[in-house]
């Protein structure tokens, strides 16, 4: 089977989990796609899981209420092990990232990391993936029983449901007492959809002018709008914004349903990052900008007197 570890928050899957399904049944590779939640009253995730794969197991109990990378590797292993996985899918999260090595060493297996495309090879499993400061594109392939892989979020298309959705079943982990706890959180509250999970993106680029018209321009109309907000290395660089909302290939792999580009000329290493967007509209005072090749809907025209007005509309 191919073992996907679902990644979930406040009690809906993440995008992330779709995308891994993409990448699952795009694979080649043979066997039922299955979903693995884990998680401490994980019903709803499980139920909303089943909705895209042929089968989902609920490792549900109070151990693993909150995520943990030694809890996380043993479970993804027992769960690996007694359904003779071929392939483990993790996202390739911070968190999933911590604990997939951990996984592939338990399972002596070959570790893929950050994939962005997935492929069966004669026996093998293929991935591309970014490698020097993601100038280069590698080919990576991978054999044995078992491959573990991450999957760089943003680089598959979230799947669709199935027309039958997948049976469930309860799994009894047996779990190791982890040697690290977390002994305090404090969440950042924001009323903003996460870069990675957002179907609308507004990303702002250095044409913004200054992180006060970043604040005007690109919040307001993300905010307006109930969109996520991106920017271009180049304002991330100048300390306009911090690096978690940089895109491209330093920065996140996005594929929203609509991406708006204002005052971001279009750099290739920039379209990297969001070129798989559904919908592209870029707004740009220069008309040879390279943006304008890539986008579906351009405006040629100064920010400073569209975006008012298009927040001014989207308000009406
Ligand atoms: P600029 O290229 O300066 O473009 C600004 C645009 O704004 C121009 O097109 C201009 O016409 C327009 N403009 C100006 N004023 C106005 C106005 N008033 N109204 C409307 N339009 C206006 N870049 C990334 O974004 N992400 C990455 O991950 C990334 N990784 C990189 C990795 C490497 C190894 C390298 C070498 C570069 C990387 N870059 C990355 C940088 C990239 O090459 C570009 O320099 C960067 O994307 C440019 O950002 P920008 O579009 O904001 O700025």
């Amino acid at each position: 089977m191919i073992l996907i570890v679902a990644e979930h928050s406040g009690g809906k899957l993440s995008k992330s989990t779709l995308e891994m399904v993409t990448a699952a049944r795009g694979s080649g590779r043979e066997g039922p796609v299955t979903l693995l939640v884990l998680g401490q009253g994980v019903a709803e995730v499980a139920n909303e899981a089943a909705r895209y794969v042929d089968q989902v197991l609920v490792g549900d109990t109070a151990a693993l209420a909150q995520y943990n990378a030694e809890l996380w590797a043993a479970a993804t292993t027992q769960i690996a092990q007694e359904g003779e996985a071929h392939t483990v899918i993790i996202g390739g999260s911070r968190s999933g990232r911590e604990y997939a090595p951990r996984v592939a060493v338990r399972l002596d297996a070959p570790y893929l990391e950050d994939a962005i495309s997935l492929t069966s090879e004669g026996a093998g499993l293929q991935a591309q993936r970014y490698t020097y400061l993601a100038r280069v594109t590698e080919t990576v392939r991978a054999e044995g029983p078992v491959v573990v892989v991450t999957a760089k979020p943003g680089s598959f298309a979230p799947a669709e449901p199935l027309a039958t959705p997948g049976e469930q079943y309860d799994v009894d982990l047996t779990l190791p007492t982890s040697r690290v706890t977390v002994t305090g959180r404090s969440v950042e509250k924001s009323s903003r959809v996460a870069l990675t999970e957002a179907d609308v993106i507004v990303t702002g680029g250095r044409g913004v002018g200054n992180p006060e018209n970043f604040g005007k321009y690109v919040e307001g109309l993300a905010d307006s709008i109930g969109a996520g907000v991106g920017a271009t290395r180049a304002v991330v660089d100048a300390g306009w914004r911090p690096y978690a909302e940089q895109v491209g290939q330093t920065g996140k792999t996005v594929q929203p349903k609509a991406y708006i580009a204002l005052g971001v000329s279009g750099a290739v290493q920039h379209l990297s990052g969001m070129g798989k967007s559904r919908y592209i509209v870029a707004i740009n005072k220069d008309a040879e900008a390279p943006i304008f090749k890539v986008a579906d809907y351009g405006i040629v025209g100064d920010i400073n007197e569209i975006v008012p007005a298009l927040i001014a509309a989207s308000k009406a």
